[in-house]
């Protein structure tokens, strides 16, 4: 059977494991082909639930429920770890956002190796990575490193090898930091060649795992990886500005301290002392109360993920998005599209990134005219996804197919700008 048979997807349906989870979400419009849970995932039911069972307990119990609300950051983390990051007990934290995540575990990277003064990251990473980075380098004085793997104005990016990063390497550098799967083109980085080519050097990574996490397998522990970061809203399904989380490996707890020196990070918290002694486990990386609300969402949406297991989620994007790509082939580069993602499956994740000169259009189009959610990113990258969980492969290959049509027609160009400061 040919990938542009429909039924080629319906058969890939019928014979997928993960088929009845889909079920198990909110979806009000099932006509629409929903392809941005790379951006923010479909509501899981059971969140509804877990919800409002939380505004039940908080009515019930009220005060006294800190005796055990006070921790759930932690087992929520050792859920989450063991979910989706290859992760052991007692090296994840859920708490804040990934931004607050990123400029504490960044800084005690830093603050760890005393004296070198260079910080690496790539022109392709995400923005609030950028701008922190450039924030702590003017606070103290350090040298920010960007590699140029990024053409702004055509959005080609180059993956960040070993080979591409040796050059910039030098015992002046404190900490490397790269996003596992870059949001815009979907390349994915070697998280542990990277991991040891760094620590050969003295320096310490912090990976930015937010496109990647729920999409592929990490294997933080396996590979060695000392710290990394990451959203819970993405392909973790677990809702609009839902807390973040943090991994620090056993290895670098006791060496490492965060900047920010919280009262939850503080070893005999409630004894509410004069000065600071840091808990010496994971705890010592929290900052302060766990948005409980927040961590229910992630425990139910991380709950799906651990009984749908990694690795055939996995699979479920490898092939998700080769289909993607197989109908790019047949039905979109003709069309003077451009595909910007990796053809082989371990460079890539749950997405992939097309370019297109009116790509701003056509997916303001697709809204509009097709019922396709899909994400633009500027100038011109058109991003598609297929969320392992939620998402079907039919409604992968239909909204292939509506795209097709809306660019082949040249009906996109009827539209017109939307007036969203979000894009
Ligand atoms: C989505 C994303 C973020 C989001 O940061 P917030 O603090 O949650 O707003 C950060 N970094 C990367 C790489 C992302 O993809």
């Amino acid at each position: 059977m040919n990938v542009t048979d429909r039924e080629f997807a319906l058969e890939l349906d019928k014979n997928d494991p993960l088929a009845h989870f889909k079920s198990q979400f909110v979806v009000t419009d099932p006509e629409m082909c929903y392809l941005d849970g790379n951006s923010l995932g479909r509501i899981p039911k059971a969140t509804i639930t877990a919800v409002n069972d939380f505004m039940v307990e908080w009515g019930a119990e009220v005060v006294t429920g800190w005796s055990h609300w006070v921790d759930e950051a932690q087992p929520t983390g050792d859920l989450l770890g063991e979910a989706a990051l290859g992760a052991g007990p007692g090296q994840v934290l859920v708490c804040d956002t990934t931004s607050v995540n990123f400029y504490q575990l960044c800084l005690a990277a830093i603050h760890a190796r005393p004296g070198r003064k260079t910080i690496i990251t790539d022109a392709a990473n995400f923005p609030t990575d950028r701008y922190i980075l450039d924030g702590i380098a003017k606070q103290f004085g350090l040298n920010l490193v960007i590699i140029d793997n990024e053409d702004p104005a055509i959005a080609t990016h180059e993956r960040i090898t070993t080979q591409v990063l040796a050059p910039y390497l030098n015992d002046d550098v404190t900490l490397v930091t790269l996003e596992i799967i870059q949001y815009r083109s979907g390349a994915r980085t070697d998280i542990k060649a990277i991991t040891e080519q760094v620590r050969a050097i003295g320096g310490l990574v912090v990976w930015d795992a937010s496109h990647a996490v729920g999409a592929i397998e990490l294997n933080l522990d396996a590979n060695g990886v000392d710290l990394c970061v990451g959203c819970t809203y993405k392909y973790g399904n677990s809702g609009p500005g839902s807390p973040a989380w943090l991994y620090v490996s056993k290895r670098v707890q006791k060496e490492l301290q965060v900047p920010i020196q919280g009262w939850f990070a503080q070893d005999a918290q409630f004894e509410m002392g004069p000065v600071f002694e840091r808990a010496q486990n994971i705890r010592g990386f929290q900052i302060a109360s766990p948005s409980l609300v927040g961590i229910r969402c992630v425990q139910s949406a991380f709950s799906m993920i651990k009984a749908a297991g990694i690795d055939a989620i996995a699979h479920k994007a490898a092939v998700g998005t080769q289909m993607m790509i197989d109908l790019y082939d047949a039905w979109l580069a003709p069309l003077g599209i451009e595909l910007n993602t990796s053809r082989d499956a371990k460079e890539r994740g749950g997405h992939i990134s097309l370019v297109h000169p009116d790509a701003a259009q056509i997916c303001l189009a697709l809204r509009e005219i097709s019922n396709v959610i899909p994400d633009y990113r500027t100038p011109n990258s058109i991003r598609l996804a297929i969320s392992p969980l939620p998402t079907s492969y039919i409604e992968v290959w239909d909204g292939f197919a509506r795209m097709r049509d809306l660019v082949a027609s040249g009906q996109y160009k009827t539209v017109k700008e939307g007036g969203s400061r979000v894009t």
